[in-house]
């Protein structure tokens, strides 16, 4: 079984590869679409928000974007290396 990594900040910022990729807690509504694009990204906790699993690194960044793409209120926000926002 996965198991979500960082108990302090288990929503993130995580950095991904070159990504920093951040799940806002008070917009996500546990609608899961990105756990069904990105599995080994993200799990529910127990308020049904989305965390980081420690497989995140595993997924490629074009799924991780994919991912926030697939959230329906855009709640995952993705920076590049140079702190600037890629998505939404
Ligand atoms: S798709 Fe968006 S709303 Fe649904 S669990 Fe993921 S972050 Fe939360």
């Amino acid at each position: 079984m996965n198991t979500a990594t960082n108990s302090q900040n288990p929503s993130g910022p995580r950095k991904i590869g070159k990504l920093t990729v951040t799940v806002d807690r008070n917009l996500c509504i546990g609608a899961a679409s990105c756990i069904a694009v990105a599995p080994k990204a993200y799990v529910l906790d127990s308020e049904a928000k989305a965390v980081f699993l420690d497989t995140a690194d595993q997924e490629s960044p074009e799924t991780i974007i994919d991912s926030a793409k697939a959230c329906p209120v855009a709640a995952i926000i993705i920076n590049d290396e140079t702190g600037k926002q890629i998505y939404p």
